[in-house]
Parts: structure tokens; C-alpha cells; sequence
């Protein structure tokens, strides 16, 4: 009994070293312990460092439920089976209304639960500053559309962040490839020029460059991108590595294109309405004075019947002339301002063309080549071949060319008409207008039907003109849903041929 008795208070007092001991590790413990009641929900006991974490006294902690430190309306109920949760990190509210974050590890028993709490509140702060970042850089990354990329000589490998990946690959995912796959992916105009770029950075030292270049896609795309480079060398002058970014500068690229293009073309039709306006001017006072000229004459006494006669055909064939310039102005401005309207009706085109004839036959003799052998051609004879067509538009067209014609051609033949040949169900019809005067050289082919253009060569007779004629050509074919091209070369003379994609029908 007295040995049992003794082993009784020694168990007493063992355990009650056992407990001091507990409770002195429980309140001296460098991060917060709650001991809650399971079936109160009540806090049974916490630690001090809980209390200075919550700013509450324990005698306050003792009213106060778990849900009193938390951010939620309402806890998530708990589990009561003896068992450790994984930790949870969670926003908790101290008594001043300040939000920490807090890292929980609660323990279960079946009468209470034991929660280990630290504050994380400042690696919170850190790693969200952090992630934040990261995410602001891949966004700048994005909307720069730039990538960063390293390469080392030991794998031989380019590695790079996403957005590289969205570059070279179109789709956003991690980037590797060897030298040898990214020479692959550069256009291959622009591949031994970046080759040589950057070993001869390499062999000269650098440590950084620049360089320009255009890869192609997987899917066919074309980009313009620039690569900035560092490089690194070991004490020996031997390659680290290299590392930089890469940027996709198509769109940037494609807008200073449209803009030096814009420029050139500002810059182009300034120079052609200033060569124009010379010429204009020239054009206008030439017929007015030879007119004013021949009026003077004309009123004086001792002019003969016949001379008489001679100078009112001159004044005519003047103010043809400068009624043509007139008319060609007003029709180029309507076009230009899209003002030009086209009255299609069915116009029979045999008919058409020998109906020329006889306004062409004039012209030539009132430009003193009586000579020149003018031909039409018509296709087929002894049938109607209808195209829907505007008929003034389309007599305007042979008239501006069969002019040209006689115009620059001095010996030879002029030849104008049409040719037919089927197509699908039907026929087309290609116009044309051909002569065997001094032809125009390849390089001014392309050039002949812009306003305002006009060539001449040192043989070619210099002769009036705007250059407007092939221009106001150009622009009825199209909006006859048609188009106009030419065949020359210099010396073997010129056919200008000319179809409209309306119906045609022959009977
Ligand atoms: P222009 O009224 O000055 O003749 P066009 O637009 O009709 O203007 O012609 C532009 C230029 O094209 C001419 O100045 C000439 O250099 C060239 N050209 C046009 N037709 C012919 C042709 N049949 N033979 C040779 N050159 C031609």
C-alpha cells in the first residue's frame, strides 16, 4: 500500500513536472497556439504569442470564438476525429481590425482542437510582389510582343521565355531549339547575314549587338524581328553564353513601310502635278495664241478668200485641241472623285467600229499623216456581237489611243478593232488599238498610265499631250469592270489592248 501510495504521489508529482513543463513550452513557444473547444467553439486556453499576434489579452480570448479573428461570415465546420489538416494560409483580423496572414496547422481530439499559427503576413506580402511582377512582365512581354532567350555552347540550345515561343512559333509555350533549328526558322534572304553577324561578334569580342531579320513560321507567316544580344566570355576570351531579348516588330515595320511608301507617293505625284501644271500651262497658251494669231489675221483686209478659209480650219483644229485638254481635265477630276457614272446598254460592236472610221480618217489628215494606213478590224462579220458596255466611255478610249496613234506614229499602219474567242459559255472580247510607231521601253511600261506621265524618247516627234490620255483610259476600263494593258517594245511600235468582264452575245 505505502510503496503504492508513494508510487501514487510520485506520479503526481512527475506529472505535474510533466504539465509545468508543457505549459511553460505552451506560452514561451515562438509562434502562436490556440486550444479550441469542440463542442463550445470556444478558445480553452492560448498562448501569448497568439495574444500578441491578435492584440487580445488571454481573459478577453476567453469570450471570443475563432470566428471573431476571421475575415469570413462563417467558419468552415470542423472534423472532430482525431487528425492533423494540412496547413491553410488565410487572410485572420487582430483586434485593431488589422488583416494579417496567418498559416494554420490544426490538430483534432475529441474534445478540442489544437491550432499551431504562424504570421506569414510579410513572406505574403513578398511572394505576391513577386508573383505580381512576374505576371506584369509576362503582360509588358505580351503586349511588347518581346521574349527574353539565353544560349549556352555546352547544350548548344536557345532557351526563352514564353512570348519567344509566341514569336517564332505562334502559340504560347516554353522555347528550346539548337543554332541550327533557329538558322532554320530565318528567312532565307536574311540567313547567312544573321550566320555571319553573329560570329563576327563573337570573333571581334563584343558584348553586345544588334540585329534585324525576318523569320517564317511553321505556318507560313512572314515577321520582322529584332534581336538584342549580350554576350559573356570566360578569362580566356571562350563563350559563356549569350542572352537578350527578341522583338516582333512586324506590325511597327509595316507602318513605317506604309509610310515612307506614302511619302514616295506624295512626294511622286507632287513632282508629276508640278511637271503637269508646266506643261498645262504650255498646252492651254499654245492653241489660244495660234488662235488669237489667226482671228487677227483673219479681220485684216488683204487676206485672200482661200487664206481665209485656211486660217478657220486652223482655229478649229485649235479649239479641238484645246477643248480635248479642257475635257480631259473635267473627266479625270470625276473619276478622281468618283463621280464618273457609267450607262451600260448593248452596244453592237461591228457596228461600233466602222462608225470611227470616219472621225479618225480626219484626225489623221488634220495632223498631216495622210499617209498612215488606218485599219479597223472587226472579228466577226457576218454576225452582231453585242457587249454591254458604256458606248460614249468606250468611243473616248479608242479615240484617246487611235490619237496616240497617229500622234507618235509616222510611218506605217494603224490598226484598231477587236478579237473574239469563247470562254466558259460564252465569248470575251479584247479591244485593241496597235500601231507601228516608235514602241516605249519595258522600264516605262508599268509606269504609262499613271496620271500626268508622259516619255519621250530622242527620236519620238515632241508633240502636245497632258498625259492624261492613258490615264482617263486606265480608269474607264476598270470601271467597265474591265482592264487595260500594253505590249511594246521601242522600235517595233505599241498595241494597247483593253477588255470589259460584262456580257457578250453574238447572233
Ligand atoms: P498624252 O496626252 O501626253 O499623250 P497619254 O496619257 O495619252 O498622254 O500618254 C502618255 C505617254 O505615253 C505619252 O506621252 C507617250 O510618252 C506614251 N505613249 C502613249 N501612246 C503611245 C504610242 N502609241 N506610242 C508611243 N508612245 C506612246
Amino acid at each position: 500500500m505505502i510503496s503504492l501510495s508513494i508510487g501514487g504521489q510520485l506520479r503526481r508529482i512527475i506529472t505535474g513536472i510533466a504539465f509545468n513543463r508543457y505549459k511553460e513550452a505552451f506560452d514561451r513557444a515562438g509562434y502562436a497556439i490556440m486550444l479550441i473547444d469542440n463542442r463550445t467553439n470556444r478558445f480553452i486556453r492560448v498562448n501569448k504569442a497568439a495574444a500578441e499576434l491578435f492584440g487580445y489579452t488571454r481573459a478577453e480570448f476567453r469570450k471570443l470564438t475563432p470566428l471573431d479573428l476571421s475575415t469570413e461570415p462563417e467558419e468552415v465546420k470542423r472534423k472532430t476525429k482525431e487528425q492533423a489538416e494540412d496547413p491553410v494560409v488565410k487572410p485572420a483580423r487582430t483586434k485593431d481590425g488589422k488583416i494579417i496572414i496567418i498559416k494554420v496547422q490544426t490538430t483534432y481530439s475529441d474534445r478540442f482542437h489544437v491550432s499551431l499559427i504562424s504570421d506569414v503576413t510579410e513572406e505574403y506580402r513578398i511572394r505576391r510582389t513577386l508573383e505580381l511582377n512576374e505576371e506584369r512582365l509576362r503582360e509588358a512581354q505580351r503586349i511588347g510582343r518581346f521574349g527574353w532567350w539565353e544560349y549556352r555552347p555546352e547544350t548548344d540550345r536557345y532557351l526563352g521565355s514564353e512570348e519567344l515561343s509566341g514569336i517564332f512559333n505562334d502559340e504560347v509555350a516554353s522555347f528550346s531549339m539548337t543554332y541550327q533549328e533557329h538558322l532554320g526558322y530565318i528567312h532565307p534572304e536574311d540567313r547567312s547575314y544573321v550566320h555571319s553577324t553573329i560570329m563576327d561578334a563573337m570573333e571581334k569580342k563584343k558584348e553586345t549587338f544588334l540585329v534585324n531579320y525576318r523569320i517564317i513560321t511553321p505556318t507560313g507567316k512572314v515577321k520582322a524581328i529584332v534581336v538584342n544580344s549580350n554576350i559573356k566570355y570566360d578569362e580566356k576570351g571562350r563563350l559563356l553564353y549569350r542572352y537578350g531579348t527578341c522583338q516582333d516588330i512586324t506590325d511597327t515595320r509595316r507602318i513605317m513601310d506604309d509610310l515612307i511608301a506614302a511619302r514616295r507617293q506624295a512626294e511622286e505625284s507632287d513632282r508629276l502635278k508640278t511637271t503637269f501644271l508646266a506643261n498645262f500651262s504650255h498646252e492651254i497658251r499654245t492653241p489660244l495664241n495660234a488662235m488669237l494669231g489667226f482671228m487677227n489675221i483673219l479681220t485684216s483686209m488683204s487676206t485672200t478668200e482661200e487664206e481665209k478659209q485656211e486660217m478657220v480650219k486652223l482655229i478649229d483644229i485649235n479649239s479641238q485641241r484645246l477643248l480635248r485638254l479642257i475635257n480631259d481635265m473635267i473627266d479625270m477630276s470625276r473619276i478622281e472623285s468618283n463621280n464618273m457614272e457609267i450607262k451600260y446598254t448593248n452596244v453592237e460592236i461591228n457596228e461600233f467600229i466602222s462608225s470611227m472610221g470616219s472621225a479618225f480618217a480626219y484626225e489623221k489628215e488634220a495632223a498631216g499623216k495622210k499617209h498612215l494606213k488606218l485599219t479597223p478590224v472587226i472579228a466577226r462579220s457576218q454576225k452582231a456581237v453585242y457587249q454591254s458596255v458604256d458606248e460614249l466611255r468606250l468611243s473616248q478610249i479608242f479615240s484617246n489611243l487611235v490619237g496616240n496613234a497617229i500622234k507618235f506614229t509616222d510611218e506605217g499602219e494603224i490598226r484598231y478593232g477587236y478579237r473574239i474567242v469563247p470562254s466558259g459559255d460564252g465569248y470575251t472580247l479584247t479591244y485593241f488599238v496597235s500601231d507601228t510607231g516608235p514602241g516605249i521601253p519595258t522600264e516605262n511600261l508599268d509606269d504609262i498610265f499613271q496620271p500626268f506621265v508622259q516619255y519621250w524618247s530622242e527620236d519620238m516627234p515632241k508633240v502636245q499631250g497632258a498625259g492624261l490620255g492613258l490615264a482617263i483610259c486606265k480608269r474607264l476600263s476598270e470601271l467597265m469592270k474591265g482592264r487595260i494593258w500594253i505590249e511594246s517594245l521601242p522600235g517595233r511600235g505599241s498595241s494597247f489592248l483593253f477588255t470589259f468582264n460584262t456580257p457578250v452575245i453574238v447572233e
